[in-house]
């Protein structure tokens, strides 16, 4: 779902409709390259199941994917030759959630790069 629409991307891209780069996956979560990276090696981790925001999510799921999320960061670390990141998620569309399915991103950073997350 977009703010402006019923359709979810992520959704699609879970069940295998569309083309997707996987990093992770497991029953309650995945992980997956954006498709526009802020900087390479950028990172969504997502619950398979359709939940817009923190607030709709059971604990036991929010929590995995944080696991999920740490886990993940020494190899992002590895694949980007970054150390940082911001760790980001846009609640809300006037917070510039675009994807209403949630999600967090992990955004390898680098002194000076530029970019205002
Ligand atoms: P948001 O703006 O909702 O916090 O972040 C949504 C993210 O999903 C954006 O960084 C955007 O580039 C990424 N995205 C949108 N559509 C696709 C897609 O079809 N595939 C992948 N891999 N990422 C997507
Ligand atoms: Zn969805």
């Amino acid at each position: 779902m977009t703010p402006s629409s019923g359709h979810c991307i992520f959704c699609d891209l879970i069940r295998g409709a569309a083309e997707v780069s996987i990093c992770y996956e497991d029953s309650v979560a995945i992980a997956f390259l954006d498709i526009q990276p802020v900087n390479p090696g950028h990172v969504l981790v997502v619950p398979r199941e359709h939940y817009e925001v923190l607030q709709d999510i059971p604990k036991d799921v929010g929590a995995h994917l944080y696991q999920v999320a740490a886990k993940l960061i020494p190899r992002v670390q590895t694949a980007s030759g970054a150390t940082d990141m911001n760790i980001v998620v846009n609640s809300g569309a006037a917070a510039g959630q675009n994807v209403m399915h949630y999600h967090i991103h992990l955004i390898p950073r680098r002194e000076g790069d530029g970019f205002d997350v």
